[in-house]
């Protein structure tokens, strides 16, 4: 296998997503397994559904165009409101998206009809996070809009919580998310199939003792992936937090004379902490950098520190015996260290773990692709 490389343990994305699933079940709310981190890596996708995801989700249509070109046939739902430029594309390729603009909506209608289709909408309602969404008075005016218009079917709402504020959701916004959801049936019809109360942030939420109401989905990336709960950072109860690694080739190695202070000072290192207050004389460096990943997501091997990286080198110091020349370093992965690493083009992606059967017409003669793909 090369380096560097990502190892992914589809079996424990599996198994994550079965335990999201079996909690959140008996409380009424499905999962929709967010793909956009690993960049619509579609075995990832395949063991998300294996897991019990209704279905996938994805922010951009690039992503999701490649989950199709691997043979996925499961419903696929864009959680980025269109681009206008995109209508076209997006209605070929998922079967909702969410929106927020009704010029957007009128365009995905336009494509609909030109493509023989009907697109679903989910509106999104802004609950306070502050990011997208349509305000909760404007929300009754648009669904009778939406639902007015030939090509589009109104498919439910949504919220965001703690995508740009940070903040988790409160009761008291879920439910009047909840009440929401409420007031426009009363007004419209029982329309909104589909009621998504948020993302991997909302899971303390529901999964606390109080009633979840009209909310029967969430949207959930992080938790399946990674087994935290991205506001507090904590594992979650059960979860495997290791389903990616990240491995790097030891490229140097060796005792260092200490490096002299004006070395360490650099004032970017020293802004970020990362430079050492005195010099570590164990100093590897790996085949790797800035390019390829957030470094500063990165949780070193056990015993080893970050002393510093470059765009394509990184600098471990090690107490004790240092890597050998040429072996491996592995690496844990925070979110935006994951997300940027999926998408890094010299990175590697080894399915490891128990990958799941692959589609009939991948099988013939083509095990070791399969393996790397
Ligand atoms: C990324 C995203 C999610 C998933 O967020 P996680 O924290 O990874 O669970 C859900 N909804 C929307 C709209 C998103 O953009």
């Amino acid at each position: 296998m090369s380096c560097p490389r990502i190892e992914v343990d589809l079996a424990k994305i599996r198994r994550n997503t079965q335990t999201l699933v079996s909690r959140l079940g008996p409380r009424g709310i499905s999962v929709t397994g967010v793909t956009k981190a690993v960049c619509g890596h579609p075995a990832v996708a395949r063991a998300m559904l294996e897991g019990g995801a209704v279905g996938l989700a994805d922010a951009r249509i690039t992503n999701v165009q490649r989950l199709r070109a691997a043979g996925l046939t499961d419903p696929i739902t864009l959680i980025r409101t269109p681009m206008l430029s995109q209508a076209d594309q997006v209605v070929q390729s998922c079967e909702v998206s969410y929106n927020t603009e009704t010029l957007v909506i009128s365009a995905l209608a336009s494509a609909a009809i030109r493509n023989g289709a009907v697109h679903g909408i989910v509106l999104m309602v802004e609950m306070g996070d502050q990011r997208d969404g349509i305000l909760p008075e404007n929300l009754a005016g648009i669904v009778q809009q939406v639902m007015h218009m030939p090509g589009v079917a109104l498919k439910g709402i949504g919220a965001n919580f703690a995508c740009l504020s940070g903040l988790a959701p409160t009761t008291l916004q879920m439910s009047n998310f909840c009440d929401l959801a409420n007031e426009i049936e009363h007004r419209c019809g029982p329309i909104l199939n589909v009621v998504s109360g948020g993302s991997s942030a909302n899971l303390p939420w529901a999964l606390g003792g109080h009633a979840t109401g009209r909310v029967n989905d969430l949207r959930l990336g992080e938790a399946i992936l990674l087994g935290i709960e991205p506001v507090s950072g904590d594992r979650i109860e059960g979860m495997h937090t290791d389903a990616f690694t990240l491995v790097a080739e030891v490229i140097e190695t060796g005792a260092k004379s200490t490096p002299s202070a004006t070395a360490l000072v650099n004032p970017t290192l020293a802004r970020r902490r990362i430079a050492q207050a005195s010099g570590v004389s164990k100093r590897s460096i790996v085949a790797m950098g800035h390019q390829d990943t957030d470094i500063l997501g990165l949780a070193m091997p056990f015993g080893s520190t970050l002393i510093g990286a470059t765009s394509d080198h990184l600098v471990i110091g090690t107490p004790g015996t240092p890597p050998t020349l040429g072996s491996e370093v592995r690496f844990q992965m925070n979110y935006n260290a994951l997300m940027h690493a999926m998408a890094a083009p010299d990175i590697e992606v080894a399915l490891v773990g128990d990958p799941p059967t692959p589609p009939a017409q991948h099988t013939q003669g083509k095990v070791g692709h399969l393996a790397l793909v």
